[in-house]
Order: structure tokens, then sequence, then C-alpha cells
């Protein structure tokens, strides 16, 4: 899980300085070694080698050192140092006396000073970075204090240069469909007067550092609006209730300057899901979480405030952020294919000098996998590394180095892929999309990509969305294990070897076969009877024979008709990859060269003969 940053740490710190401080002000004022009747009692026991007074200076004050036989000291202080000196004079013995020097009082003070200087800039630092929302009212310093448990919410400069959609280089699909967004920001009255109705809230999904906050940013810059800015994990921080009064207070600020985006980062750490994963405080996160529902439920469609939130965890997300009304719209952030790296790396590389023998070309060719926030990492440690030698240009050898430091920090680790892997994915993933295409019940293929997912995938092939149905046939169950087999089967096909990399591929498969067996009783062999206890599946613990329910004959049965399943559509979607074998090479090609191809771009290599028109499209279309 993150670390919480800000003024966690802030607070931390102050306490341990105030701990610290209060050690050293006590060691200060350690009490006297000696007193007046001791020294009275050594002198007269003549054991007294030296004795040396400090006096202040302005009042009669002042510090007794007193060195004994054998060198140890003592002292002891006396409210008038005359005292002292009289009584030492009577006896004719030596002493020293110095005045403490005039600045005495400062220099012990000195530390003190300091420590309390240093505290207070914490103090400041700490609520500066949760003062944005302060930008209205007053300033100064105790303005700035009294926002303790205010909004900590961000605003953007204004006189700084905007984030415009330039900035955000690849991304084209989701910029244009957060025009409509910026268009409405510009006029909110144009799409009032004509009641329709904006989305209110837009969700961002996909991996750190593609360019999600840059692209909410570059939205409120195109659109010429202030940008307010809150981290979900900064709001559940703190003591219950502190969040749920932020969230308020940055609402009440974005309605005041409407219109206007109002940015959460990170909303998973506020808007997770009840019991889902451990950490912070489940009172403090929900009411948060409701204050952030009742706020966004409190304003009106078109008042003019957007509200934009991040996350990479969509799957862990309260529903009830989802509702209508609410952040209506998802727009999927993935990592760049080929293209896209190169304009990323275009951008920034800006504003340094490239030598001629840097290609970005070919740089963004071998960098598969990452984000827009590694490649500006990998440009960045390239220009360190050139001025580290003195150089005022970046060369060729520059990337090279950075991008193994870089490629070995970012979350994919080893996941620098090899041409090799390359090519298999790209066999791999065609094999599902051919037979995605070509069987009659399932896809149409929408996207089919080889970048890969940074959990573990190499790559996927994603049909449209799901229909929703009442059932499923047995047919459409089969070809979708010939779709789930396809990987395997490709690979197979054309290296005449398996990899790993087909596993929760079979593990699909092999679960599809089992249910048709077990649940759906859709084998004729094992008819028509539920060997599927799932009702007893809770029961953990209880014997697994018993639960069973069928004994081992059976088992042995189940698992032969499971294997004769999968073994039939091994070789029926084998028979038709190997009769398709020239598109099987087309599009593992045109997957090399551009490493994610949408549903057009994928169809056109079927001859217009092999153009299936699916379920739901085409015709229907056209009877409306
Ligand atoms: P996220 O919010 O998705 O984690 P950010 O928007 O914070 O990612 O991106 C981090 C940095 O990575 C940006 O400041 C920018 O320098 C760089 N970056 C990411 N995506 C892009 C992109 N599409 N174009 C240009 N720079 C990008
Ligand atoms: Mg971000
Ligand atoms: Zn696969």
């Amino acid at each position: 899980m993150r670390q919480q940053r800000g003024s966690g740490i802030g607070l931390y710190i102050i306490v341990v300085i105030f701990i610290l401080m209060l050690i050293y002000m006590s060691q200060r004022n350690v009490a006297p070694t000696y007193s007046m009747e001791k020294f009275k009692d050594a002198v007269q026991n003549d054991q007294v080698t030296s004795v040396s007074i400090k006096q202040n200076a302005e009042i009669p004050t002042g510090t007794v050192y007193v060195t004994l036989g054998g060198s140890a000291q003592y002292f002891f202080y006396v409210a008038d140092v005359n005292t002292v000196t009289e009584y030492l004079s009577e006896r004719g013995m030596d002493y020293v006396l110095s005045d403490v020097p005039k600045d005495a009082w400062v220099s012990q003070m000195l530390p003190i000073l300091i420590v309390g200087a240093v505290l207070f800039i914490l103090f400041m630092l700490v609520f500066n970075s949760q003062g944005g929302a302060a930008m209205g009212g007053g300033g100064g310093a105790n303005a700035k204090m009294m926002n303790f448990g205010r909004s900590r919410a961000k605003m953007t400069n204004k006189d700084k240069e905007p984030t415009r959609f330039d900035n955000v280089a690849g991304l084209k699909e989701e910029k244009e469909e957060l025009a409509e967004v910026v268009d409405f920001l510009k006029d909110p009255a144009k799409y009032t007067k004509v009641g329709a109705r904006i989305p209110k809230g837009v969700l961002l999904v996909g991996p750190p550092g593609t360019g999600k906050t840059l692209l909410a940013k570059a939205i409120a810059g195109e659109a010429g609006v202030p940008f307010f800015s809150i981290s979900g994990s900064d709001v559940v921080e703190m003591f219950v209730g502190v969040g749920a009064s932020r969230v308020r207070d940055l609402f009440e600020e974005a309605k005041k300057n409407a219109p206007c985006i109002v940015f959460i980062d990170e909303i998973d750490a506020v808007a997770r899901r009840r019991g889902a994963g451990l950490g912070g405080s489940h009172d403090e996160r929900e009411q948060t979480l409701n204050q952030m529902l009742v706020e966004m439920d409190g304003f009106g469609v078109n008042e003019g405030i957007i509200v934009m939130a991040a996350t990479n965890r969509v799957d862990i997300l309260d529903p009830a952020i989802m509702r209508p009304g609410r952040f209506d719209r998802k727009v999927f952030v993935g990592r760049p294919d080929v293209g896209g790296r190169e304009e990323i790396l275009n951008v920034h590389s800006n504003n340094k000098p490239l030598a001629e023998d840097v290609d970005l070309k070919q740089v963004a060719q071998t960098t598969a996998g990452f984000t827009g926030a590694d490649l500006e990492n990998l440009m960045n440690e390239a220009a360190i590394l050139a001025a580290k030698s003195n150089r005022e240009y970046i060369n060729a050898t520059d990337i090279k180095q950075s991008f193994v430091k870089v490629g070995l920090g970012t979350e994919k680790k080893s996941k620098i892929i090899s041409d090799k892997e390359k090519k298999i994915t790209a066999y791999h993933e065609s094999g599902h999309a051919i037979l995605f295409h070509l069987l009659p019940d399932v896809g149409p293929v929408y996207s089919v990509s080889i970048i890969p997912t940074g959990m573990g995938a190499a790559g996927y092939t994603m049909p449209l969305p799901e229909k929703d149905e009442m059932f499923r046939t047995r047919g459409e169950m089969l070809q979708d294990i010939e779709v789930s087999l396809g990987g395997r089967i490709a690979e197979d096909l054309i290296f005449g070897e398996i990899t790993t990399g087909a596993s929760s591929d079979i593990q699909k498969a092999t679960k599809a076969a089992r249910d048709m067996v077990m649940k759906y009783g859709m084998s004729a062999e094992m008819g028509p009877i539920n060997y599927n206890n799932d009702d007893e599946d809770v029961f953990l613990g209880r014997d697994l024979a018993h639960a069973r329910g069928y004994g081992e004959r059976v088992a042995g049965e189940i698992d032969a008709e499971v294997k004769k399943i999968i073994d039939s559509c091994y070789q029926d979607a084998k028979k038709i990859l190997s009769e398709h074998m020239d598109i099987l090479h087309a599009s593992a090609a045109l997957l090399l060269e551009k490493e994610k191809i949408g549903r057009a771009e994928f169809e056109a290599l079927f001859p217009e003969s092999e153009r299936p028109v699916k379920e739901g499209e085409g015709v229907a279309v056209e009877e409306i």
C-alpha cells in the first residue's frame, strides 16, 4: 500500500522535536552538584584546589565552580556573588572571577531559538501544503494556521503557464472523448439552454504514470477554468471528521469559482468498496466518502463543476460512486502504443538537444510497456548522463544507459520484453482474435494489443462488451473454449513449441468445460445432473468426498468428459487457424508494427467473404 505523506510525517517531526526540546531544556537546568554549605566545609578541610566564579553582568547572581583535590568538579548557584568573594578573601584564598559575557543570554537561548524557528517553519510548511484553498482569504501566517482541517485542495496558479492538450502526447481517443467536457466548461450556458445534461463526474482509469493527472489539468487549461485538486490518500490520513470537512470546503470553494474542475486523485483511497482491503480508518473513509457523495448529489447538473477522479483500481471502488449523477462517465487511459510513445518522447525532448544518432522512433520501439512517466524519466536520466559528461546534447549511448536504469526501476522490473517474446505474444493474441472473428456466436473483436498490461499479462484481445444475456447456449460455450485455446494453438502452429504464457487461458477453458459437464448438464454422457454442490462450497473444512456428493467412478467420468470437450474444441480451433495461416501471419505482423490494433484494422485483414455479420449489428441497426 501507499505510504502516506504530507502532514502525517510533518506531525511526527513536530512531536519528535518537541520531545528533544524538552530533554534539552531539562538538561540546561541541571541541578547544582554542590551547595554553599558543602563548599564552606570543603574550604575548612583544605580540600579545595581552585575556585572560579562566573558572574552575570547586570545582576549579582552567578555560578561558582569548585575543583577539589583529585580534580573533581562541582558547581552551585549563588544569589549574590559577593558573599563568596568576601568569604574567600577573608580566608586569603585565590579565585578567578569572570563575567559571563554580555551576550551570554542570547548564546544560552540560541539553541532554543533555533529549535523554535525550525518548529515554526515546519508548521508553516505543513499548513501551506494544505492551505491552498486559503488562496482567497488574507494569506499570512495566521490565516494559514486557521485552516487546520480545512480543504487542502490546491488550486493551480493562474500565472503559471497552463497545461494544454498539446502537452499530453498520444491519448488521442481520450482527448476526443473529453473535448465535450472542455466545450461545456468554456460555455455552460450553451448546453443549459437546450437542456442537455453533461456528465457531472468523469472517472479516469489507468495504471500509474499514464497521464491521468496531466489530462485533467489539460482540460482545465484548455477551458481556461480553475483546477482544484485533492488526493484521496491525503484526506483519509487524519482524524475522523477532518477528511469530510476538507471535502466540504473543497466543494464550497469550487462553487464559488465555477465553472471549474475538481480533481480527486487516488479516489480508491476514499471510495474503496466496503470490506475490500485493509488500512485506513473505516469510519474516516466512510465519512469522507459520504460527504463526497452528498456534495456531488448536491450541486445541479449544469452548475459548471466537473468532478474528475483518477484511479488505477476500478474493481475495488464502491459501486455507489458509479451511480447516475455521480461518476457517470469512465475513460480508460492505457499504456501508450509505439506511436504514442514516440509522441511522448518527442514532448519530453522538446527542451533537450539530441545528437544525430538518437532515433526516438527506435527508442519507442524498444520501450513497450513503458508509461508516459517512465518515458519522461528515461529522457531525464539521459539528460543527467549527458550533463555529467559535460556534453550539451544527449546521445544514443546516454539513452541506452538510462534505459537499463529506468527499465529496472519500473514496476514491471524485468519486463523489458525481448523481440522473441513480442513475436510469440503477437501470434498468441492473433490466435484468439481470429477465432473471435470467425466463430459465429462470439466477438466481434474490439481491440487486440501486445502492450504488457503490468498486471502480468503480455497482451490482450478484447471483444466488444458482452451483451446482457439471459443464458448462453452450448454452442456459445464451446466457441468460448475454442477462443481461449486459440492463443496456445497459434504458438504451437507457428513455433512448434508452447510456452507458459497460456496458463490463464487454459484455466478458463477448463473451468468452462467443467461447468458444462457438472453444472449445466450439457454433456450427453453425464446427463442433466448437477454434480456441483455450489451451496456446500461455503463449508470449508468439511470432508470433501462427502460434500462432493458422488463417488470416485463418477469423478473419473467427469474428468474424461471434460477432457473430451477440450480435445474436440482444440481440434476444431486448430483446424480453423490452420486454414487461415496467412491471416495469422498478417495479423501478427500488424501487431508487431503497431502493438495495438482496433476493430476496423483487424477486420480489414479478412477477405470480404469472411466478415460475418454478428448478432445485434448490421441488419438489426438498419431495421430501426
Ligand atoms: P497519472 O496521474 O496517470 O499517474 P501523471 O499525469 O501524473 O500520471 O503523469 C506523470 C508524468 O508523466 C507527467 O507529469 C508527464 O511528465 C509524464 N506523462 C505521462 N503521460 C504523458 C503523456 N501522455 N504525454 C506527456 N507526458 C506524459
Ligand atoms: Mg496522478
Ligand atoms: Zn491468451
